[in-house]
């Protein structure tokens, strides 16, 4: 079904096409090459905006021109040796749209969990939490996966299902208004509504799209162009990402060791390997990181220690400065935020990538709605949906990550002796525990179809 955005054909340059022009109407190649009026350009070709490329095809076909426009679509992830846990609710949208087929024999289950909380140097780590089982049966609360083979797999599907991808950045963008006139973002003179957005491509390509998504990360220069502000935190802390292979198989258990730095967590890999997330103050991370192998050796078994025989670090070790930030408003004029554009967390609970999914299966939802009763998907109404939808529950997790960071990463003996009166209170209430991880799996509130496993 073409949308508002097709009726209102006008090229950059001026060149005005016929009202039926679009894509799908016979304008254009609708399979590779939407021509330059789009329904959607996608900008960032990360978790976020794949995934949400792939849905909008597969659920509005080919009459529904969608972009996406990256510079890293043009190489290789294989250098990404990170891996993301991807809790239940995300998997089932992964598996909906036919991806998570393409990585399941690649991806770990976990099947549980432990939390201990200790000193550095203590010779004993007693458990204080302990997660095991599935969330239905069958369903592993979550899985283990590279991100390079996930990302490899959404580009595969998105090509496959026609979604056109444009090795270019997103430099600028202008809203064009009627009678040719047009306008910048941000500019708060009255003005009348936009009908689309027209984009420029850092390879000098123009094109008009009648929404904008900002798939393009923390440092989203979308947001920023669009005027919107963050509130949020720098930690002192950083992450360093590694793997690790060992001796032992991990059956499958994740690991989650607080320590005063920071969490220290062992999440299980395919085969005996496990990646590690390792929480540090930032100058002693960037120091750890640049330590000569042997030690750095020994600085990993301090706080891994041996219950899985040898260890050996494998490949690059990478330094993540951790912080945490929501962007103020999830949209603006015919733009809308997914993603790390729209908030950063920190990695305690795994949770980020996860919270992006979320963002683009209820913003998938607000579109394909939208454009199935016949209504312009940019409109201010329907991105609001999609802003009330999301921003609490961002906030919400947002806020829980930080204090489970703060209550945790500290070396008060008095709040280390609440906190594990806490868990060991959650421990023995397994209705508690049971929603604990029904939340953390995403399964919890007003959940978008795709995350709920059914189909747009
Ligand atoms: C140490 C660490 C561990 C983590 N572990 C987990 C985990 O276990 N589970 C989890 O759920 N999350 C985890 N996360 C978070 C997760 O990695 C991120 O939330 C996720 O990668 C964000 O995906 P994204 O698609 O929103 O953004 P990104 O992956 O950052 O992708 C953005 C894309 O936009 C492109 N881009 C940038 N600017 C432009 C532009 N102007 N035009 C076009 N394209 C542009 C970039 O090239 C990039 O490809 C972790 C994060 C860290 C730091």
């Amino acid at each position: 079904m073409p949308t508002m955005t097709t009726k209102f054909a006008r090229l950059p340059g001026d060149a005005m096409l016929p009202a039926d022009y679009g894509p799908g109407t016979g304008g254009a190649d609708t399979m590779t090459d939407p021509g330059d009026n789009v329904d959607v350009l996608i900008a960032g070709g990360g978790f976020a905006g794949l995934t949400l490329a792939i849905a909008l095809r597969q659920a509005l076909g080919p009459s529904f021109s969608v972009v996406v426009a990256d510079p890293m679509l043009a190489g290789s992830h294989t250098d990404d040796e990170r891996a993301s846990a991807i809790v239940a609710a995300a998997r089932r949208l992964l598996e909906t749209i036919g991806v998570w087929q393409a990585v399941a024999g690649e991806a770990q289950p976990i099947l549980d969990m432990v939390v201990t909380d200790s000193r550095l140097d203590d010779a004993m780590r007693p458990i204080f939490l302990t997660f095991t089982g599935d969330i239905e049966p069958g369903e592993p609360f979550a899985h283990m996966i590279e991100n390079r083979l996930l990302i490899d797999a959404l580009g595969s599907k998105a090509r496959e299902v026609g979604v056109a991808l444009r090795t270019a950045a997103v430099a600028a963008f202008t809203y064009a208004l009627p009678e040719g006139q047009s306008r910048q973002p941000g500019d708060r003179r009255e003005a009348p509504p936009a009908h689309h957005v027209e984009i420029a491509l850092a390879d000098g390509a123009k094109l008009s799209a009648g929404l904008l998504v900002a798939a393009d990360g923390a440092r989203s220069s979308i947001r920023e162009r669009a005027g919107i502000a963050t509130h949020g935190w720098n930690y002192a802390q950083s992450a360093i990402v590694t793997n690790v292979g060992h001796e032992r198989d991990h059956h499958g258990r994740a690991e989650e060791h607080f320590l005063p730095a920071g969490p220290f967590a062992i999440l299980p890999l395919k085969g005996r390997r496990s990646s590690i997330v390792w929480t540090e103050e930032t100058h002693e991370a960037q120091r750890i990181a640049a330590l000569p192998d042997e030690s750095f050796h020994a600085e990993l078994e301090r706080r891994f220690k041996l219950h899985l025989g040898e260890i050996k670090a494998e490949g690059a070790r990478r330094v993540h400065p951790l912080g945490f930030f929501v962007a103020r408003a999830f949209i603006a004029e015919r733009v809308a935020l997914v993603g790390d554009a729209a908030h950063v967390i920190h990695p305690i609970a795994g949770q980020g990538l996860n919270m992006g999914l979320k963002d683009v299966a209820a913003l998938a939802e607000v579109v394909v709605d939208a454009v199935r009763l016949g209504l312009d998907p940019g409109a201010a109404d329907v991105l609001e949906r999609y802003q009330r939808w999301r921003r609490f529950d961002t906030m919400s997790m947002g806020f829980a990550t930080d204090s489970l960071n703060r209550l945790f990463s500290n070396r008060s003996a008095m709040l280390r002796a609440v906190r594990d009166i806490g868990l060991g209170i959650v421990e023995r209430l397994p209705q508690l525990k049971s929603l604990f991880i029904r939340e953390a799996a995403g399964l919890v509130g007003e959940v978008p179809k795709l995350l709920r496993g059914k189909a747009l």
